[in-house]
């Protein structure tokens, strides 16, 4: 089984909104399967199906302990606190932004299996599980930014835009 070119930013994919899983079978065991190497392999902690060309409501996370958290059609079901952590992006490399999210949460949705699963996580693990659901609805991490930060990486950014769709080979 191979693993997914990542998605980067200028690919129209990673502005839509993901639909939501019908029911999880064999299509989408492989797809979170093959997420999960695609993450191992590019050194993440977490990747959304939009990254990879895949427009469902899906997401895997592992902070290193080699047990990917596969969810499909994830909710926050509550949030608390605040935190603030240097994040970045497999869609948007060299691009690190401090981000303000919630610093717990607790999220729902279903495992490979289709079975329902609540999971909460703090601080890192909050982060990166809000980092990823962003992705499905077309939120990226520079959307959080504020203008002095957005202009400062205007220029990387016009450069990634370009890269992506082809205009010039780097
Ligand atoms: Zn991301």
């Amino acid at each position: 089984m191979g693993v997914y070119k990542i998605r980067k930013y200028g690919n129209p994919i990673l502005r839509g909104r993901c639909r939501p899983v019908e029911k999880v079978g064999a299509r989408e065991r492989k797809i979170l399967q093959q997420m999960a190497k695609t993450m191992y392999r590019a050194q993440g902690i977490g990747l959304a199906a939009p990254q990879v060309g895949v427009d469902l409501e899906l997401v895997v996370v592992d902070l290193g302990d080699n047990n990917p958290l596969k969810l499909v059609n994830p909710l926050i079901l509550l949030k608390e606190g605040e935190s603030v952590l240097e994040e970045g992006c497999l869609s948007l490399p060299e691009i690190t932004l401090k981000i303000k999210r919630s610093k717990r949460v607790m999220v729902e949705g279903w495992n490979e299996d289709g079975e329902i699963i609540k999971v909460e996580g703090e601080d890192l693990l909050a982060h990166v599980i809000q980092h990823e659901i962003d992705h499905l609805s077309g939120i990226l991490i520079i959307d959080h930014a504020d203008q002095a930060e957005r202009m400062r990486l205007n220029t990387k950014l016009k450069l990634l835009e370009r890269k992506s769709r082809g205009y010039i080979s780097l």
